[in-house]
């Protein structure tokens, strides 16, 4: 009897630890050895520990290997545009704005993938996605620079690892991951398939997003970029036809205007002195008139409303 409510209580401790996501190695070791202590050999205990080590911080090569499992899928739907130049470009705009985190020693990799509609995408470890109906329709390589930021700043504060905790799906991934990387005979991929699809359906977090919209600005500037281009993407989502290319991203981001007021409070005054022109335009017009051959109808914009203030 004291066997059952023992599990029971660890089961109920677990799971309090995965909610409020407090887990920290010292409490995670301090409940292991309870649990070798109080429950004998067999599944229980593997359950109990898989369930529990699922809600520890993930390893990098963890996180990359579930960033690389989620872009195989991402990539199965929309593969690279075929163009290494323009990937270069994405890349090399992007591994310039990660040198300025406090982690460029992540293996960073930037794509466009060939969709028309308007989206980024991001995948822990490093993968960031922009599609190409995005990319036609930027207007400088700050704005460009402006939404890399931000899904850069998904990846550093782990974003994604964090819904899939929150979301209960933290231990079915985790045990997959292992069972991986111990080259375990079979592993059903499914379970990753399913949890990538609705983590793109549903989206993060309406707080992840302003924060990596905070967070976007701030590394844009400190790359030497306007700081205003990623608010002028924004712009261009608020001003932009409801067609649907933008379906996607509507139904996964708080409202562009939303967005735009929540940084208006961050920027009010602070970023002024580097709104000096959104820079460098001609190597990105360069790269999108390569891809223009299958430019996407662009949407109206408001042209005259690039820059705030
Ligand atoms: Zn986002």
């Amino acid at each position: 009897m004291n066997y059952r409510r023992n599990i029971l209580s660890l089961l109920l401790t677990c799971l309090a630890l995965q909610m409020t996501s407090c887990v920290t190695t010292g409490s995670n070791q301090a409940l292991n050895k309870t649990i070798d202590q109080m429950i004998p050999e067999g599944g229980h205990k593997q359950a109990l520990k898989g369930a529990l080590e699922a809600t520890r911080d993930w390893t990098p090569e963890e996180e990359h290997q579930l960033g690389q499992d989620m872009s195989a899928i991402l990539l199965g739907a929309s593969p690279l545009v075929a163009n290494s130049e323009a990937q270069q470009y994405v890349n090399h705009v992007g591994m310039w704005l990660a040198l300025q985190t406090e982690q460029p020693q992540i293996p960073w990799r930037f794509g466009i993938i060939d969709t028309p509609n308007i989206n980024a995408f991001a995948a822990p470890g490093g993968y960031i996605f922009i599609t190409r109906g995005l990319f036609l329709n930027l207007s400088s390589e700050a704005e460009l620079a402006g939404v890399l930021g931000h899904e850069i700043s998904h990846v550093l504060k782990k974003h994604h690892i964090q819904v899939i905790k929150k979301r209960g799906a933290g231990d079915v991934v985790f045990g997959l991951l292992k069972a991986k990387a111990e080259k375990s005979a079979q592993v059903d991929m499914t379970a990753i398939n399913n949890l990538t699809r609705n983590l793109y359906s549903a989206g993060l977090d309406k707080a992840d997003e302003y924060e990596a919209d905070r967070m976007g600005v701030v590394l844009a500037a400190r790359a030497g970029y306007s700081a205003f281009g990623l608010p002028a993407v924004l712009q261009m989502y608020a001003a932009a036809p409801q067609d649907a290319s933008f379906t996607l991203l509507f139904a996964t981001h708080p409202a562009p205007n939303d967005r735009l007021n929540a940084l208006d409070q961050l920027m009010s005054d602070r970023f002024n002195d580097l709104n000096a022109g959104l820079t460098k335009f001609t190597r990105l017009e360069t790269m999108q008139r390569k891809l223009s051959y299958q430019a996407p109808q662009k949407p109206t914009k408001n042209s005259g409303s690039k820059t705030k203030k």
